[in-house]
């Protein structure tokens, strides 16, 4: 075993299974992941010059990176679990009681 490569081992959040760089070939590519930025985030204001609010916005607090396999990706639990860990004020928040 390689301890080398195992300090750039990626794993899917979900499953927990290491997987691969993407694979470029000549004829295309063959993803084994994907990969989303989030992470904890508080609502800031941009505000005008006259002090009234130009727009609200999402100010990301703490970055992280969520991995998931191909196989995982295929999963409705996994998309679900993807969504809440990308919008956790979707989930907690205002929009689902908005129905
Ligand atoms: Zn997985």
């Amino acid at each position: 075993m390689s301890h080398t490569a195992e300090a750039n081992t990626a794993r899917c959040v979900h499953c927990g299974r290491e997987v691969k760089p993407t694979r470029h070939t000549r004829t295309g590519y063959r993803v084994d992941y994907y990969s989303m930025h989030t992470g904890e985030s508080e609502p800031g204001t941009l505000l005008n010059e006259d002090g009234s609010v130009e727009m609200v916005y999402q100010k990301l607090l703490h970055a992280r990176e969520i991995i998931t396999c191909v196989d995982c990706y295929a999963r409705a639990e996994a998309q679900a679990e993807r969504e809440r860990l990308f919008r956790p004020e979707r989930v907690n928040g205002a929009t689902l009681q908005a129905d």
